[in-house]
């Protein structure tokens, strides 16, 4: 897969170490050419001398509003660079949640290109003539769409087959449709739940022991415990997962 992330601040994408990308599944991702990505910055495509790719607001009011025209070339410019069609995708906090349906969905695209806003975001024009999918990682307001970019990368890149190691499988992850998960309950098929909880060495810490299923060396049975954890928590913290009962 190929992102290319448009932004004001490409020193953000650094895929060097310490940045946030430069370092875990998505850097070992990158290296295994599992995934690319590139971060262009918009500013280089202002064409005024100042490399200005903001202004006032019409109809006056606090804040500034990012340029149709720098926005349109840097797109351009940047989709002109690869034959692959680009899925463009606009972070902002009016989009559809990003949930794990819809980063699942963004896994099968050959490629992507975030448009990170900033300011008090970008001339509506300029969305309307791109028309992105919009998305928002939450209902609260970050001060740029930078952040948002890397949340979803983050979350696409390790279902990329070959971006997870066998040790640190998608699977069993919270929100993910597995199949398995129909198995022991039919009521269960196709529900996103949560996942269960998860023990390692010693076997008893500061008196508490390890759930005594999960050293029976039983499989079927672990699997069954495991389910009903995943379903009794989604319960729990969660109804709004499991549907109408
Ligand atoms: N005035 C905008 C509004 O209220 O809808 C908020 C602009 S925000 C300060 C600046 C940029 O941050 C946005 O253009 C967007 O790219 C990004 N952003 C902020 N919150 C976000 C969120 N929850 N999800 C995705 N992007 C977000």
């Amino acid at each position: 897969m190929l992102i290319d992330i448009l932004t004001t601040f490409p020193e953000m994408f650094s895929a060097e170490a310490p940045a946030a990308l430069g370092l875990s599944i998505p850097a070992r991702a990158r290296k295994a050419s599992v995934v690319e990505w590139h971060a262009t910055n918009i500013r280089d495509y202002a064409t005024d001398k100042h490399q200005k790719t903001d202004d006032r607001p019409f109809g006056g009011g606090p804040g500034m509003v990012m340029m149709c025209q720098p926005v349109w070339d840097a797109v351009m410019a940047v989709e002109a660079k690869d034959p692959r069609p680009a899925r463009r995708v606009l972070l902002t906090p009016q989009g559809r949640p990003l949930t794990q349906g819809l980063v699942e969905e963004l896994a099968k695209e050959p490629r992507l290109l975030l448009i990170a806003g900033h300011y008090e975001g970008i001339d509506e024009r300029v969305i309307e003539k791109l028309s992105p999918l919009e998305v928002s990682i939450g209902d609260y307001v970050l001060s740029g769409g930078e952040l948002a970019a890397m949340v979803l990368m983050d979350a696409v890149i390790r279902l990329l087959p070959g971006s997870l190691g066998a040790e640190d499988s998608a699977e069993t992850d919270s929100f993910s449709a597995a199949e398995a998960v129909g198995k022991f309950g039919k009521d269960l098929a196709g529900r996103r739940l949560l996942d269960c909880p998860h023990y390692t060495r010693p076997r008893e810490w500061m008196g508490m022991a390890v759930p005594e299923i999960l050293i029976s060396g039983d499989h079927e049975k672990v699997a069954k415990w495991r389910l009903e954890q995943r379903a009794e928590r989604t319960r729990a913290r969660r109804p709004d997962l499991m549907g109408p009962e």
